[in-house]
């Protein structure tokens, strides 16, 4: 029995939680634990003003509960501005589940972390992230209505990849309309690193082009598939970065941009889905600019998924996700032309293009 004396120390251990909620601006932030099913779950929510906080339900063996928090906070935030700068009604959220995706899962763990997703009445809407799958999402779906992300057999998109790789698709011919002049990526020597749900739907568009394709992942099996599939090349080395390309589509991991590896890239273009691709936004943003490389932020070009995933929450329409997706484009070629007007890196004219639309609407809900 833990005693009242070692909650307060533990408490009084550091503002480990105010202090990071107030610097990125979080909401609310909410913690939920079931002995019975093993559940172990924080819910945050960053921003409400343009609507309901959307995000998916991450299931990760985090090493502590502080590297859980943090990892939520920092995600859900990238999904307020994810909705922001895509012109989409809703704010941001995220939830992770402390836990082994492949031991701990079982239905009423979904189902009890679904009846706190509907506690929240609809403030906060889940969906499958990394480590839950649109099967989990049907249990959670037996406890709440405040999810998507669903199979087409009950009613949802299913799969979201698809559509996110059309999205980084039309980002990358925007970054080379940028780099080149046009956007014709025919010829051009692309790498893409990370062939998943992503990655393999991306290269078939590339390939589509007539783009000179090259692929690497960690799994020989898929990439042995895709390759004789599409006829692109494998790589072997996993360090690639300084081979001979146009274009660098990281597909993979977050953090793949480094001071070590963008000072060997030889590319003009930088256009993938992983999300949080710079490993330090602010230095590498920078040394990206200098090196005269045209960097497509992630979180703008990889948001075909949260618009195919909106899309279910007002009847789902295939053709109008798409429609909206290809948006991408133009909002690309817009990012592009802030960052050159006032001189700033790309991701920073990604930045606050989302943080002004959603204190514009913010005013706008204020008045009468
Ligand atoms: P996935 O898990 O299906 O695929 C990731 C692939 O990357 C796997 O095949 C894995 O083997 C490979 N990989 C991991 N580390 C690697 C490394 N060091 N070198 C080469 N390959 C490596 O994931 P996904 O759904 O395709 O998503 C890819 C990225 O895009 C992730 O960062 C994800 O967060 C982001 N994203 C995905 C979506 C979506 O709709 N799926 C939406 C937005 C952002």
């Amino acid at each position: 029995m833990i005693e009242v004396k070692e909650i307060k120390q533990a408490a009084a251990a550091s503002n480990y939680l105010f202090d990071p909620m107030s610097t990125f601006g979080h909401e609310q932030v909410v913690f939920c634990h079931d002995h019975e099913t093993g559940l172990k779950a924080i819910i945050a929510i960053h921003n409400t003003v343009l609507g309901p906080a959307l995000g998916g339900t991450r299931f990760w063996k985090y090493d502590n509960e502080s590297e859980a928090l943090r990892d939520v906070l920092r995600l859900s935030r990238g999904m307020s501005f994810k909705a922001s700068i895509s012109g989409l009604n809703l704010g941001g959220g995220k939830a992770v589940i402390i836990g082994d995706s492949k031991k701990d899962k079982s239905e009423p763990l979904f189902r009890r972390f679904g009846k706190f997703v509907n506690s929240l009445s609809g403030k906060y809407i889940t969906a499958e992230d990394v480590g839950t799958s649109t099967k989990d999402m049907e249990y959670v779906k037996m406890e709440t209505n405040h999810v998507t992300g669903l199979p087409e057999s009950m009613g949802g998109g299913g799969d979201p990849s698809p559509v996110t790789a059309y999205g980084v698709y039309m980002g990358m011919k925007a970054a080379a309309k940028q780099a080149y002049g046009n956007d014709n990526l025919k010829g051009k020597k692309i790498i893409v690193q990370g062939i998943g749900h992503v990655g393999e739907n991306l290269v078939k568009h590339l390939v589509k082009e007539g783009a000179v394709v090259s692929i690497i992942d960690l799994n020989q099996d898929t990439l042995k598939r895709v390759a004789s599939e599409n006829g692109v090349t494998v790589l072997t080395d996993l360090d690639f970065f300084g081979n001979d390309m146009d274009i660098y589509a990281p597909c993979a991991l977050g953090a793949t941009l480094n001071t070590e590896n963008i000072s060997r890239l030889k590319c003009q273009v930088i256009a993938g889905a992983a999300n949080n691709q710079l490993a330090d936004e602010t230095v590498h943003g920078k040394m990206i600019t200098d090196k005269g490389i045209v960097y497509a932020p992630d979180f703008l070009i990889n948001a075909g998924g949260l618009i195919n995933v909106y899309s279910e929450l007002t009847g789902y329409n295939r053709e109008r996700a798409l429609q909206h997706t290809e948006k991408i484009y133009d909002y690309t070629l817009g990012i592009f032309k802030m960052a050159a007007d006032e001189n700033i890196p790309t991701y920073l004219a990604a930045n606050r293009t989302a943080e002004k639309r959603i204190s514009d609407i913010g005013k706008v809900k204020l008045g009468f």
